[in-house]
């Protein structure tokens, strides 16, 4: 069943898990993600970037998520990850996504607060959650000084003062994480996720968990983290399948034999990481 972000999230919240949120760019990936949720009974958060709605068009992102959703009993989300314009936002509520992250991280906290107002206006008038982020997360390394950290890390009060002033349902923060490949090993400011969380309370959302480890990842979520962006790992899951029966049979030229196995090593990593978040066993029903 399709349900918002704010349904999934409150969810998570109020019983101390996470949901994971997998980036998908094709059939398989969504199928994927799908069976891994069914086999875990988990609720599951699909989301597209605006590359991706490039890539596959927004037609066919709506029909597959919205079908997939339908036929399934495990609470199903689709979200937009990372929009950056009103005109991408307002077309994926037109096109039925059921939760949208609006990115005006790049901006001051006063112009961060005036777009991200705008898109919770519109998207709450017609019962699409919202997600904002705070902070930078882009081009974080391993040994950065603690002046650097508060320049760049999400600040516990302006946290306070921003969901305040935009009423959003859920927060991105920056903490210590990367999108992409990490170079060494990623470090999370636990210190800093514990404060916000008990200020705010609500939802929070970590980008780029990719990679980091699983005691973090744990520790993460018991301090409060209730939706965590997968990307990169189920990429590599896809990639690793393909090249494998490339490698083996270079003579396989039917792409089911060569997107199948892909979508079976996908689902597994997806899997373990529902595990790994907590939402295993935790789909409800409405
Ligand atoms: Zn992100």
């Amino acid at each position: 069943m399709l349900v918002t972000g704010k349904q999934i999230l409150d969810h998570a919240n109020e019983h101390g898990y996470a949901v994971g949120a997998f980036n998908i760019n094709n059939m398989e990936i969504l199928q994927a993600v799908i069976m891994a949720a069914e086999k875990e009974n988990s609720p599951v958060i699909v989301q597209t970037s605006e590359g991706a709605i490039k890539y596959a068009g927004i037609e066919y992102f709506e029909a597959l998520v919205h079908l997939a959703a339908n036929k399934t009993k495990v609470p199903v989300c689709l979200h937009l990850d990372h929009g950056t314009t009103y005109n991408t936002i307002i077309s994926c509520i037109r096109h039925g996504w059921s939760s949208v992250m609006i990115d005006g991280s790049h901006h001051d906290l006063k112009g961060n607060i005036a777009v991200t107002s705008e898109i919770v206006k519109v998207a709450h008038a017609v019962g699409v959650s919202v997600e904002a982020e705070l902070g930078r997360l882009s081009g974080i390394e391993d040994q950065i000084s603690v002046s650097e950290k508060d320049a760049i890390y999400t600040n516990p009060d302006e946290a306070v003062e921003f969901v305040n002033a935009t009423g959003v349902d859920s927060l991105a923060i920056a903490i210590g994480t990367a999108h992409g490949k990490y170079k060494g090993e990623p470090k999370l400011d636990m210190e800093r996720l514990d404060t916000i969380k008990k200020m705010l309370k609500m939802p929070i959302v970590l980008h780029g968990a990719s990679g980091i480890t699983e005691a973090q990842i744990t520790e993460a979520v018991k301090l409060g983290v209730n939706k965590i962006n997968i990307d990169t790992d189920v990429r590599q899951a896809f990639t690793d399948g393909v090249r494998k029966v490339i490698e083996t049979k270079p003579e396989e030229f039917d792409p089911r034999k060569i997107c199948g196995p892909a979508r079976d090593l996908m689902c597994e990593v997806v899997a373990s990481k529902m595990r790994m978040f907590g939402s295993s066993g935790q789909a409800w029903t409405l």
